[in-house]
């Protein structure tokens, strides 16, 4: 196997792919190379509908080739080390590949392991759900269609997490299935999030804590969830506060589990104390080794982690690295840009649009902080074909 790429880009999910079809367009794609184990590519924004009962998971999962820009190398491979003083990495089989440029782009991890008991409480199919995997979103919806009424959970963490909106979508979808089939007089809907409030910017927190008020769920902030005993159907949650353990009994718990960036930077010398890889906030240029970039949700940007956010991190990333190869300055800067089409039930959204001042960027010339849907329809059906056929091929 070829050793040596100009490029090498880690990870082949919505930012590798993304960088890659860019790239394309100006560099010859034989100088590229991706290292994505992965077979499958998965549209993650279709997880919450398909939580919600409105799309089979299915619909959010494609075959890893048919976005690898052609010509491109694809390494099916782990990577298990990064050597940036070398300007090498070593990938699980062993193989050491070199590069001249490097792109970052794992994702991050879900640490599981890190709410005791959650593990086996999935594999037991007992009330307990998550939509922040393939494997498990489809058991979000088996929950909430056969739910008879009680006391329905729904957790957020105090890490960041990919799409800080999500966690609450899913609450707003199962009251609305809940009124529909008739159990929602029955239930009590409660959302702990380890977080200091619903959402990080006023104006879309403000009409958040309204919807939570008109639906009737009860909001315990600065909550962690730190086990589930799912034969007593009992979550414990640890008050941030003060450290209190608080036990919860449950029907149904939807888990949004904490998260971390990858082993493998935490471990690695391009991580920042954070873990996160470090790069500066506006070139994206890493602040170490000038030969390495990083975007999406493994990266130190101080932004919401979303696929929107990459929409407007990768040009910066081609630009930039396109400028150092040639030896002229980066100019190319991202203003922290993110987006989170907050779904408040099945026909309704709220489109949060803010920049890292937290000030909101709004795309449209109405006040997006107003659920409609029309934005609801643009996350179900125009968004997924923007993605597939505009983000993924270079074009958007
Ligand atoms: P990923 O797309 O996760 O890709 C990382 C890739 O790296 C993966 O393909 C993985 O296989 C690979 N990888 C991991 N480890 C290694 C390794 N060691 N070596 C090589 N490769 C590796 N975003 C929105 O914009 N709007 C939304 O409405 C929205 N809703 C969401 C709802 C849910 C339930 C979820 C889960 C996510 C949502 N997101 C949303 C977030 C969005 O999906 C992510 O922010 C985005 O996919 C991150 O892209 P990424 O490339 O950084 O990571």
């Amino acid at each position: 196997m070829q050793s040596h790429y100009p490029v090498v880009i880690a990870g082949g999910g919505t930012a590798g792919l993304t960088v890659a079809a860019q790239l394309v367009e100006t560099l010859d794609p034989s100088r590229i190379a991706i290292i994505e184990p992965s077979m499958h590519h998965f549209y993650q924004p279709l997880w919450t509908l398909v939580g919600g009962g409105v799309f089979p998971k299915e619909e959010s999962r494609r075959d890893e080739a048919d976005y690898i820009p052609a010509g491109v190398t694809w390494i099916r491979e782990y990577v298990s080390a990064f050597e940036p003083d070398q300007n090498r990495l070593v990938l699980k089989n062993g193989d050491v590949l070199t590069y001249e440029y490097l792109v970052v782009a794992l994702g991050i991890q879900i640490d599981w392991d890190r709410v005791k008991g959650l593990r086996e409480a999935l594999a037991e199919r007992n009330g307990v759900c998550s939509n922040y995997s393939y494997d498990t979103v489809d058991r979000t919806w088996e929950n909430i269609r056969s739910f008879k009424g009680g006391v329905a959970l729904f957790t957020q963490p105090s890490t960041p997490v990919k799409c800080g909106g999500a966690p609450q979508k899913i609450a707003y979808l199962a009251d609305d299935s809940f009124r529909r089939s008739g159990v929602r007089n029955k239930t009590t809907m409660k959302f702990f999030s380890g977080a200091g409030g619903i959402f990080s910017v006023k104006k879309y927190a403000d009409s958040l804590m309204n919807v939570c008020r008109r639906k009737g769920i009860e909001t315990h902030f600065q909550h962690e969830l730190v086990e589930i005993d799912h034969r007593q159907k009992e979550a414990v949650f640890k008050k941030l506060a003060d450290g209190e353990l608080v036990t919860v009994r449950y029907d149904m718990i939807h888990v949004t589990p904490p998260m971390s960036s990858p082993d493998v930077i935490k471990q690695s010398k391009l991580a920042a104390s954070t873990g996160w890889v470090e790069v500066d906030q506006f070139s994206l240029q890493h602040v170490r080794y000038p030969n390495v970039f990083s975007l999406g949700d493994c990266s130190s940007l101080p932004t919401s982690k979303t696929g929107a956010a990459i929409r407007k991190q990768a040009p910066v990333v081609v630009q930039n690295l396109l400028a150092a190869m040639e030896g002229h300055p980066l100019e190319a800067m991202y203003d922290g840009y993110t987006s989170c089409p907050l779904v408040t039930g099945y026909g309704s959204l709220i489109l949060a649009e803010f920049d890292y001042q937290l000030a909101p960027k709004e795309s449209f010339p109405f006040d997006q902080s107003k659920e409609r849907y029309s934005m609801y329809a643009l996350k179900a059906y125009g968004l997924p074909a923007m993605y597939w056929n505009g983000m993924l091929r270079g074009r958007i």
